[in-house]
């Protein structure tokens, strides 16, 4: 389904964004990889990718929460790939604390990159797909861009500010053959989650697995993980004919937290 075609993934070296690489590759895109890691791990990642779908696949280490630094990775995979026509702003970070005592530096942190790199690169990337008639952007907002929790205030109005972000390029892009998208999440157990499991088991004294039931059953109806199989599912979903007509939208994937 996407031959010749060409996704920029950022934060793809691990958790949902490695996941929506591989599935995008798995239908035949080539794949542009982005995100922190050590470099041997990534080469593996990399190499994997196209040993198993046979498509092409490229790392670039590039630390988007500079607007300079988002913007010079969509540059470097055209220049490398040629084109790109899907673009996943998948890239995050957090941090949990009281507003009061949220410390600026992780705010203007979490800002930079989970809010101003989605403008940035998608910014960048969009006069190319308007010009082919082609594109797709995902955003990987949360379900914390539909309702908050307390303690997240740069997340939730990161991921708030995402989820609007996405309905103001789908009109501007509406009927061009470019669509915008984000996709919701509820708890995935990746790494970003695992420290908050971690933290919670400290806090309250529990073990790993008691925390991580808790952690589901204070906000997750189905009280299980979504997994970031399940994530890419969505996004190929968005990537297909079948989702042509769907833009602007908030996909969510939450065992029923936002339904509440
Ligand atoms: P993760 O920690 O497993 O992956 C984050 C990725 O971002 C990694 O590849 C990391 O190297 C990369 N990254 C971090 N700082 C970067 C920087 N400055 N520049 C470029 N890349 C950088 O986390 P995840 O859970 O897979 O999260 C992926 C996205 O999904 C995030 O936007 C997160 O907010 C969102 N999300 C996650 C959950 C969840 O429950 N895990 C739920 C909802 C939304």
């Amino acid at each position: 389904m996407l031959t010749n075609k060409t996704a920029v993934v950022t934060g793809s070296t691990s958790g949902i964004g490695l996941a929506i690489a591989r599935g995008l590759a798995s239908h035949g895109a080539d794949i542009v990889l982005n995100g922190m890691g050590d470099a041997g791990e990534i080469e593996k990642l990399r190499v994997n990718i196209e040993l198993e779908f046979d498509v092409k696949a490229r790392y670039i280490n590039m630390d988007l929460s500079t607007a300079d630094g988002a913007r010079a990775l969509i540059a470097q995979a055209t220049q490398e790939m040629g084109q790109i026509d899907i673009l996943v702003n998948n890239a995050g970070i957090q941090h949990t604390d009281s507003t009061e005592n949220f410390p600026v530096e992780r705010w203007d942190a979490i800002i930079a990159l989970n809010l101003s790199a989605v403008f940035h690169a998608t910014a960048a990337a969009l006069p190319a797909m308007q010009k082919k008639g082609w594109g797709r952007i995902i955003n990987i907002a949360s379900a914390h861009g539909l309702v908050a929790s307390e303690q997240k205030s740069a997340y939730v109005a990161a991921k708030h500010g995402v989820v609007g972000l996405t309905k103001v390029v789908a009109l501007e892009n509406a009927g061009n053959g470019v669509t915008c998208n984000a996709i919701c999440p509820g708890w995935v157990r990746t790494p970003l989650v695992e420290a908050q499991i971690k933290a919670l088991a400290a806090s309250s004294e529990v073990d790993i697995e008691t925390a991580a039931k808790n952690l589901l059953s204070e906000k997750q109806p189905s009280l299980q993980f979504v997994t970031p199989e399940q994530i890419a599912g969505a996004a190929i979903f968005i990537c297909s004919d079948a989702a042509e007509q769907m833009t602007g939208s908030s996909l969510s994937l939450d065992g029923g937290w936002t339904a509440r």
